[in-house]
């Protein structure tokens, strides 16, 4: 059974719940390790403040469960540069996501041509990863490919095993609420890559959703 959840949200960000209440749900659940993840931009202010309840619910919880500290930044160019702050100091993990397809700095394909030009969104997105996986900050690559696969995109053999050869260094996320990567490419990174679960939930009660969805 799989015992942890590495993409939780909290109010630092989007999600309904602080750090602590989580981790109180996780406790109950059985997870033994989590990471709380949030979104973050190039200015975002509370960094700072999420490390430190981070590393204070590590030393409350310390005997019941690892506590982790992510942030999701999202790919803003071709470049696979990300939006982050200038100051990451004390975050355990960097998320990288691709929320929209970039096209060049700052500018994204609209999501209604994702699928009347499936090839020329899938190019985009290829080049944009393949960066990402240059990048030396990123250490997760999360739910992958969730943007192609919603706009009914798949990848082909070759761009899968490119990804998996140059994704040595990274970890990919196996993300339940996006249900990415999916097929072949949630195969391959099974067998030869580095891999975290996660569920993306934005409460505690997903985050008792997914737990319950994983032991069916
Ligand atoms: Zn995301
Ligand atoms: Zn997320």
């Amino acid at each position: 059974m799989i015992k942890e959840d590495r993409h939780i949200h909290s109010k630092f960000s989007d999600g309904l719940n602080t750090p602590e209440e989580l981790v109180k749900t996780a406790i109950k659940i059985g997870y033994n390790k989590i990471c709380i993840v949030d979104h973050v931009r190039e200015n975002t202010l509370w960094l700072p403040d999420f490390v430190n309840d981070i590393l204070r619910l590590r030393k409350k919880y310390d005997s019941k469960i690892e506590i982790l500290s992510g942030i999701e930044a999202k790919v803003i160019n071709l470049k696979g540069d990300l939006d982050l702050p200038k100051n990451i100091e004390g975050v355990d993990f960097v998320y990288a996501a691709i929320h929209r397809i970039p096209i060049e700095e700052r500018k994204y394909l609209p999501s209604g041509e994702i699928s009347v030009n499936k090839s020329r969104a899938l190019a985009f997105w290829f080049t944009a990863i393949r960066k990402v996986l240059k990048n030396p900050i990123p250490t997760v690559i999360a739910h992958p490919a969730a943007i192609l696969y919603q706009h009914g995109v798949y990848l082909p053999k070759k761009v899968i095993n490119t990804l998996i050869k140059e994704g040595k260094e990274k970890i990919f996320e196996i993300n339940l609420r996006h249900r990415a990567p999916r097929g072949e490419f949630l195969t391959k990174v099974l067998k030869k890559s580095k891999v975290i679960y996660g569920s993306d939930a934005h409460s505690s009660d997903e985050l008792l959703f997914w737990s319950n969805w994983i032991r069916k």
